[in-house]
């Protein structure tokens, strides 16, 4: 059970966190919007993989620097998500998409008022067909 304290002790945490996410995810946007869907995935891969394994320092905290690195780590997953997403990434109630003049609240209602005529164009190009003409190992 959560004492009080500790109740407001996270949510102080939580709201740090937003705020320097709603801050900084903008600028990662910015930064990566001219790279390729290659190296944005890389750059995805790389981010869930430190995210995935160092995440739990975000709320415990750990050595110098490590929070950092994985703040930044997530910032950075965050912009990937928001620019290859079809209707951006929300995430702690914050919306982000590759349309830096979106008002949307979040990526349903940013994909349902948009026509697809009205979204703004993919910084990369579709992806490759799955691979159909695979040998039969069963044989
Ligand atoms: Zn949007």
């Amino acid at each position: 059970m959560t004492r009080p304290s500790e109740t407001a002790a996270i949510s102080a945490q939580q709201m740090v966190l937003q705020e320097t996410l709603r801050l900084t995810v903008p600028l990662h946007i910015q930064e990566l919007r001219c790279h390729t869907t290659d190296t944005l995935m890389a750059i995805s891969t790389q981010s869930a993989a430190i995210v995935g394994s160092k995440g739990d320092i975000l709320q415990f905290h750990g050595r110098r620097g490590e929070t950092t690195e994985v703040f930044n780590a997530l910032a950075r997953g965050l912009a990937v998500a928001a620019l290859l997403a079809y209707g951006g990434v929300d995430f702690l109630g914050i919306h982000w998409c590759a349309d830096p003049g979106c008002q949307a609240g979040s990526r349903f209602h940013h994909a349902a008022d948009a026509e697809p005529a009205d979204l703004p164009e993919p910084p990369f190009e579709p992806p490759p067909q799955p691979i159909t003409d695979l040998p039969d190992l069963a044989t």
